[in-house]
């Protein structure tokens, strides 16, 4: 197989996972999920016209030429239904969100009168009919579907679902997700710090990749570069919707990863992908199990969850938008690649009048963390691009918030 682009990457991976099902959750549980029903208005809202201010209710053809003195027939609070129509002459005192009396079609704010007496006001403002007026379902109305399936559960979709008074609704389920971190040189956070180990960090920065994504995954722990223990280990994690394994699935002698995966029906789709860092990526499929084979260097494996284990994991639980958000930046100082592969440099984003600057986290090789630690996101180099200037723009991918694009926002 051969080097494969990252956006052809990206593809065979969506097209190879399924959306899973959905189930029912709770209002207060709701939130990051996507709905897998439509939501339908089960009234009009508001259910009447209402006030928008604090006012008074008048038939806006009676102040035509202000200043007008009219009389006072009621008080309607937000809560009240009027019981006056509104003759000539005539206004009621009428709070926000109260309803508009028969009779009146205009609001005038209190700020644009004069109180005379309790029972009569001087209007000093003309009124157009409908002014300050909500009119009845402006919000939404009775049978709409204010939320088709589909939708991303935010803060704001909550409050429209506590508006339909769903305190229940469908959502798509979230994918089991199983970590299992490989390699003999591997010391477990548990264990005491021996000075010729390398700590397991992979399953904790994935674990908290997964997270971020609202999904809590399964760690299954540390199996050694020894092909039967290994086997016992992808066993387990094939009872997942999705299984990450790092290190070992590169060209090494005891990199059994790849063969382990395919003995246990594991179709593989590709496994390099032209990308640096990330590039000895393997991802396969069971139908029913997606498994990627990331690569161990840390902060390989965590940019490639970035570039394809994040979208397919969105795909997996229904969202539009599965990438990384993406903006323009200019590079605070010049960079150099070598070509023929899409290369994401860690940098750091400051902004000043122009807009975004760039620069750099440190040394880019794959294994220092630290570097990736500190970065606010991905600068793409395209891979026809060898070299870029001080103030040149580029394409950055963030790496951190909840907001997400359609699409993959840069260019190779
Ligand atoms: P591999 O892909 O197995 O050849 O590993 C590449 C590099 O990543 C090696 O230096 C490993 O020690 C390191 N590595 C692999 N797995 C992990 C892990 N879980 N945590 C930290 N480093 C790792
Ligand atoms: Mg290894």
């Amino acid at each position: 197989m051969e080097h494969l682009k990252v956006s052809m990457a990206q593809r065979i991976v969506l097209e190879s996972v399924t959306l899973l099902g959905s189930e029912k959750i709770t209002l207060e549980q709701s939130l990051g999920r996507v709905l897998s029903e439509n939501i339908t208005a089960n009234r009009d809202l508001p259910p009447y016209d209402v006030s928008a201010m604090d006012g008074f209710a008048v038939k806006s053809s009676d102040i035509a030429s202000p200043p007008v003195t009219l009389s006072i027939v009621e008080d309607i609070r937000a809560g009240d239904m009027p019981k006056v129509t509104i003759q000539r002459g005539q206004c009621s005192r009428i709070m926000t969100g109260a309803p508009v009396p028969p009779g009146a079609d205009a609001v005038v704010p209190v700020e644009e009168t004069q109180a005379l007496s309790d029972v009569s006001v001087q209007i000093n403002h003309v009124a157009q009919s409908g002014n300050h007026v909500r009119p009845r379902g402006e919000n939404m109305k009775q049978g709409e579907v204010v939320l088709p399936c589909g939708t991303e559960i935010t803060p704001g979709v909550i409050g429209i679902l506590a508006t339909t008074k769903k305190s229940e609704m469908q959502v798509y389920r979230r994918p089991r997700v199983a970590i299992l971190s490989t390699g003999n040189e591997l010391e477990s956070i548990n264990e005491p710090v021996n000075p010729d180990k390398i700590p397991d960090s992979n399953t904790y920065a994935l674990m908290a990749q997964v997270q971020a994504l609202g999904i809590e995954p399964v760690l299954l722990g540390i199996a050694r570069d020894d092909p039967v223990e290994l086997e016992q280990y992808l066993l387990l994690g094939l009872g997942y919707d999705m299984l990450l394994v790092s290190g070992g699935t590169s060209v090494g002698v005891h990199d059994y990863v790849r063969p382990t995966i395919e003995k246990l029906n594991v179709s593989m789709k590709f496994w390099r992908v032209a990308m640096k860092p990330g590039h000895p990526l393997a991802f396969g499929t069971t139908g029913k199990t997606a498994v990627f084979g990331l690569p161990g260097n840390p902060v390989s494996s965590m940019v490639c969850f970035e570039q394809f284990v994040a979208p397919a994991l969105r795909a997996m639980m229904g969202h539009a938008r599965l990438y990384r958000r993406t903006l323009t930046a200019r590079l605070a100082h010049p960079v150099k690649i070598r070509p023929g592969r899409t290369e994401f440099i860690r940098v750091q984003l400051t902004q000043d009048e122009a807009g975004y600057l760039a620069s750099s986290t440190g040394t880019q090789s794959s294994g220092v963390l630290l570097s990736m630690a500190r970065a606010d996101g991905l600068l793409v180099m395209p891979f026809d691009v060898p070299a870029l200037a001080a103030g040149e723009q580029v394409t950055v991918q963030l790496l951190d918030g909840t907001t997400f694009q359609d699409n993959a926002g840069f260019k190779e």
